[in-house]
């Protein structure tokens, strides 16, 4: 158990596309638990496996950073089933330290998923939940919220990047500086 360094970009393990999760076993438990502390101590709202170093599908989200055990969720092999709408709204990510942009996500969203016993079992969210559900998914597709830009605000996030982080070989992977803007990391 314990706080685990947050990957960082460009560290290629963000880009990968995750395994699904097979085990339910303690070791995952032990993996979901750290993710968790993990993500309270940032402090961010949500969590995925690649940004702690692990290639498997799961995330962690929780909107309250600690402070409500209701609004902690877990999802193993998450798939999302239903979306509506759309939002526009400010995004960071702790692997992304120092850069929020407005992204595009739906407005609704349903997921189905596993627990950590791997019993099947759907959430629903809506506003900031969908937003956070959505892009803790994505992650587990190695995709990053600067890739749902477009245009020339895509092309200026992409700059920054290379300003703040060199080149996509540049970096050491695994030292952490905190975010600055901890209530939008993700
Ligand atoms: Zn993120």
């Amino acid at each position: 158990m314990g706080v685990r360094p947050i990957v960082l970009y460009p560290d290629p393990i963000l880009r990968q596309r995750c395994r699904p999760v097979e085990q339910f076993d303690a070791g995952l438990r032990r993996l979901a638990s750290e993710m968790v502390e993990t993500v309270h101590a940032a402090p961010g709202l949500g969590l995925a496996a690649p940004q702690v170093g692990s290639d498997l599908r799961l995330f962690v989200v929780d909107l309250s950073v600690g402070e409500d055990p209701s609004a902690l969720h877990v999802l193993v092999n998450p798939v999302l089933v239903a979306e509506s709408g759309c939002q526009v709204d400010a995004e960071g990510c702790l692997s992304i330290p120092g850069i929020t942009e407005r992204v595009a996500r739906p407005a609704e969203v349903r997921f189905a998923a596993r627990d950590l016993d791997g019993l099947p079992f759907e959430l629903a969210g809506s506003g900031l939940l969908a937003r956070a559900l959505c892009h803790e998914l994505d992650h587990l597709d190695g995709v990053l919220f600067v890739d749902r830009l477009r245009g020339l605000r895509r092309e200026l996030a992409h700059r920054r990047l290379r300003r703040l982080f060199g080149t996509p070989r540049g970096l050491p992977a695994m030292a952490a500086p905190r975010a600055e803007a901890p209530q939008l990391g993700q």
